[in-house]
């Protein structure tokens, strides 16, 4: 009764580094013919038990606008995952290596793709939790498509995870998931938002000037990112959409639940 998403590293074979995250080392490599991207997992940088339980559960997502995980080596400690291979690398570095040269249609397709893989998580009530352009991936073929799905579930560094670390998103959060740690679709939304942002100002950084405390007191005092000057009106008005705040809600906090 083998799984189905153990690799067999007989069947994997390793070759140049592609890049470096927060769980270590990426190296491109090949499994059944295939192109992939291995990652590596740093000694202590995740918490391996937790991550095999769901690893099959994200091994069945599947679809063409999200990076697929292939499987898991764990015979060896620290393991590996085996992810499809995105010959272009992650998006933020290709909106900045391109800027000035991209077109409306271009920017609005990755907006597109990412809209798709994001739909397809909310059907299936997975919530990514660290949407952003720096976690979205670029294929051969310029199609972009998501990566790192739920994956800061099992980071093991609390720099990264708690909502006061140095490491942790805020400048992507929505004001719950700053306040309680609250992640939901809805906070997926907020991302996207400041993920569509991210395109279209061409890989810039969201309140580049502006620390982390300063950006949770403007969003407090309602301020929200400008619209790029690239952004048609109606995509501007999308992102506002998705920085809606729901404080105008009834909100009640039961066990640390927020209940809407
Ligand atoms: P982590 O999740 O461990 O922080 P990342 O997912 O950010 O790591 O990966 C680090 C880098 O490795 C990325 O910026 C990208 O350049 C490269 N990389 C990651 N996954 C892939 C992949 N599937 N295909 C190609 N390159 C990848």
């Amino acid at each position: 009764q083998s799984n189905q998403w153990e690799v067999d590293p007989a069947e994997l074979i390793l070759g140049e580094e592609v890049g470096s995250g927060q769980f270590g080392l990426v190296l491109q490599g090949r499994w059944r013919e295939r192109s992939v991207a291995v990652k590596m997992v740093r000694e202590g940088a995740m918490s391996e038990e937790d991550f095999k339980e769901e690893a099959r559960v994200m091994t069945m997502l599947s679809h063409c606008k999200l990076v697929q995980l292939y499987g898991v080596c764990t015979q060896h400690s620290p393991m590996c995952l085996v992810f499809e291979l995105m010959e272009q690398g992650c998006l933020s570095d290709y909106l900045r290596a391109r800027r000035g040269r991209m077109s409306q249609d271009t920017l609005l397709g990755m907006c597109l793709d990412v809209s798709e893989g994001m739909a397809y998580l909310e059907s299936n009530n997975f919530i990514h939790r660290d949407l952003a352009a720096r976690n979205c991936l670029v294929s051969c073929n310029n199609v972009v498509k998501v990566s790192d799905f739920g994956m800061t579930r099992f980071v093991l560094d609390d720099q990264y995870t708690s909502s006061q670390g140095s490491k942790f998103p805020i400048k992507w959060s929505s004001p719950e998931v700053i306040k309680y740690c609250k992640f939901s679709s809805k906070s997926d939304v907020w991302s996207f938002g400041v993920f569509m942002w991210e395109v279209y100002t061409e890989g810039r950084l969201p309140y580049e000037n502006r620390s982390n405390g300063e950006v949770v007191e403007a969003l407090n005092a309602g301020l929200r990112l400008l619209k790029p000057r690239q952004a048609p009106e109606a995509v501007h008005l999308l992102m506002e959409w998705c920085w809606k705040e729901l404080t105008d809600l009834p909100v009640l906090l039961i066990d640390d639940e927020l209940i809407i």
